[in-house]
C-alpha cells in the first residue's frame, strides 16, 4: 500500500492512502449524508467519513428529533433529499406529520399537535399555527441514512475520526482519520467540510469566527402518560405554568415547551437543559457540560416525576449520546452572510440553497483562502447572529445537496469548485428534486448587484 509523506514541524507522520475518490465528505450529519448521496446520485465516485458509529449527527447522535423550518407560509420551501427522509420515515412509523388539512392555526389543531413541536415558532401568535414539520425517531433517522448511503453507492467509513487536512500549495488533496488501525489517508479531487464546526476548513487555512450559543444535553423519558399530561395542562393552566416554570429552573433552562412527543407512544423527549458559556470545541469545557447538564437533568425529573400529572411513571429511556452544540466555528468565506440577508430574505444571484424564507448563495460555501473545499451545514459562511436564524436540519441539508451537486460538477467539467457556475447547481438541484431558491418569492428582497444590468 502507498505511504504518504505528511511532513508537520513536530512529527514525520506516516499515513497508508486506504482510499481515492472523486469527493470526499467528512461528517456524516444531515448536511454529510446529504452532499455524499447526492454527489454520488450525479456520478461522482464518494467517500463519506464520520468520527462516530452511526450516521445523521445532531439528528440522531444529538436527539434533535423535529424537521422544522421548511415552509413559508403554506409553501413548502425544503425539498429534496429532506423529503425523502420524511417519507421513507413515515413509511416505517417512525415520522408523524400534521395532514394538510390540519396546517392552521387554531385551538383544536394545537391541542392535537402542538406537543409534537409541529407548529410554526416564528409566529408570535397564541395558539401557534400548525405547519408542515416532522417529528422523528433517531434510531429511524440512522437506518434510512444507511439505506440511501447504500443505494447511492457512497463508500462509508465510520470510527473515522478526521484529524488533519492533506494540503498542497494551497489546493485541498484529501485528510487524515485517525483510527484504531492508526493514522489513515483518503484523497479526493474534492472535499467537502460537513463536520459542523469546520474541523476541515479551519486547520486547512480558511478564514472563521467563533462563537457559541445554547448547548444542550437532549433526553427522553418514557413511560409518560402524555393524555393525562396534555389535559392536566388544558384544564389546570395555571397550576401547569407554576409546574413548568420550576422545571424548566431545575433544567438550568429550556423552550416554552420543554417536553415534546415523539412518534413512539409515551416516549418524550426534552429539548433541554440549555446551558451557556460552553464552548464546543473545547474537550474541557465539553467535559464540564456533560457533568453540568446530568445534574440538571436528574433533579428535575426527580421533580416532575412527584409533581407533574402524567409523569408519575416516567423513567430515563436514554440521554443523548452526543452533547447538543448549536455553534461553534463559522467559516468567513466568499460571502459572509448577515442577520439582515436572512431577516429581509435576500435574494442572490448565485443563490443554490433556500430554508424557510431566506436564500443561501453559493459563495456562502466556499472558503477564501483554500481551494477544491466546500463546507455545508450549520458552519457555513455567516455571522453568528445569521447562523443562529439559519441553521436548522432542513436548510442544512439542502446546503448539502447544493455542494454535492457542485462537487460532481467540477468532477465532471474538470473545472475548480470555484468555478462551477451557480446556475449549473440551480438545474443540477432541481434534477434531484431539491428546491435551489433560484426563483425569489414576493415578500424577498433582491441582492443590489443582482438588478445590476438586468
Ligand atoms: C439541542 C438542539 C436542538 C435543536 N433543535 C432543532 C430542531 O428542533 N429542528 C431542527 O431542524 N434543528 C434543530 N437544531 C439544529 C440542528 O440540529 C443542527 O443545526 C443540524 O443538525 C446541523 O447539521 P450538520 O450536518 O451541519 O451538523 P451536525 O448535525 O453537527 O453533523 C456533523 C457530523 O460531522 C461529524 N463530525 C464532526 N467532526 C468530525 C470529525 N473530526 N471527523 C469525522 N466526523 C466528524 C459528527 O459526528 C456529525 O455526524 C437543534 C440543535 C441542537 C443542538
Amino acid at each position: 500500500m502507498q505511504q504518504l509523506d505528511l511532513r508537520t514541524t513536530t512529527e514525520d507522520l506516516k499515513a497508508p492512502v486506504v482510499s481515492r475518490s472523486n469527493v470526499l465528505v467528512v461528517g456524516g450529519g444531515p448536511a454529510g449524508v446529504a452532499a455524499a448521496v447526492t454527489a454520488a446520485r450525479s456520478g461522482a465516485s464518494v467517500t463519506l467519513l464520520e468520527r462516530y458509529s452511526a450516521l445523521g449527527g445532531l439528528a440522531s447522535g444529538g436527539m434533535v428529533l423535529v424537521l422544522d423550518d421548511m415552509i413559508n407560509g403554506q409553501e413548502i420551501t425544503v425539498t429534496g433529499i429532506v423529503s425523502e427522509y420524511v417519507e421513507r420515515l413515515e413509511r416505517i412509523g417512525l415520522a408523524v406529520v400534521p395532514p394538510a388539512g390540519d396546517r392552521h392555526a387554531s385551538t383544536d389543531m394545537w391541542n392535537k399537535w402542538g406537543r409534537f413541536g409541529t407548529f410554526d415558532f416564528h409566529t408570535h401568535t397564541t395558539p401557534k399555527p400548525i405547519c408542515y414539520a416532522a417529528a422523528f425517531d433517531p434510531d429511524g433517522w440512522k437506518r434510512v441514512s444507511n439505506d440511501l448511503v447504500r443505494e447511492a453507492g457512497v463508500n462509508l467509513r465510520l470510527h473515522s475520526w478526521f484529524s488533519r487536512p492533506i494540503v498542497d500549495d494551497g489546493v485541498v488533496k484529501g485528510a487524515i482519520c485517525e483510527t484504531k488501525s492508526g493514522p489513515q489517508a483518503f484523497m479526493a479531487d474534492v472535499v467537502i467540510d460537513t463536520t459542523g464546526d469546520i474541523d476541515v476548513a479551519s486547520r486547512a487555512g480558511a478564514s472563521y469566527a467563533h462563537d457559541s450559543y445554547l448547548t444542550t444535553l437532549v433526553f427522553r423519558l418514557g413511560g409518560v402518560d402524555t393524555r393525562a399530561a396534555e389535559e392536566f395542562e388544558q384544564e389546570n393552566p395555571r397550576e401547569a405554568r407554576a409546574i413548568n416554570r420550576k422545571v424548566k429552573r431545575l433544567l438550568g433552562g429550556a423552550w416554552e415547551l420543554w417536553w415534546l412527543k415523539t412518534p413512539i407512544e409515551g416516549v418524550v423527549w426534552c429539548n433541554a437543559p440549555h446551558m451557556t458559556g460552553y464552548d464546543g470545541v473545547d474537550p474541557a469545557d465539553m467535559t464540564a457540560a456533560e457533568f453540568a447538564a446530568r445534574d440538571h437533568i436528574t433533579e428535575a425529573v426527580d421533580y416532575v416525576r412527584e409533581n407533574l400529572p402524567g409523569f408519575e411513571r416516567a423513567y430515563m429511556v436514554d440521554v443523548a449520546p452526543q452533547m447538543g452544540v448549536r455553534q461553534t466555528r463559522l467559516l468567513q468565506g466568499e460571502y459572509v452572510m448577515t442577520k439582515d440577508d436572512v431577516t429581509t430574505r435576500r435574494h442572490f444571484a448565485d443563490t443554490v440553497a433556500r430554508g424557510r424564507d431566506y436564500y443561501y448563495p453559493y459563495r456562502s460555501l466556499l472558503p477564501r483562502e483554500v481551494d477544491q473545499l466546500l463546507v455545508a451545514g450549520r458552519h457555513y459562511s455567516a455571522t453568528p447572529e445569521a447562523q443562529k436564524m439559519s441553521r436548522e436540519i432542513p436548510p442544512c441539508m439542502a446546503m448539502g445537496q447544493a455542494v454535492g451537486v457542485a462537487a460532481a460538477l467540477a468532477v465532471e467539467q474538470g473545472i475548480t469548485v470555484r468555478d462551477v457556475s451557480p446556475l449549473d447547481i440551480q438545474s443540477g438541484m432541481r434534477r434531484h428534486h431539491a428546491d435551489p431558491g433560484d426563483i425569489p418569492s414576493q415578500n424577498a428582497s433582491i441582492d443590489a448587484k443582482e438588478t445590476v444590468g438586468a
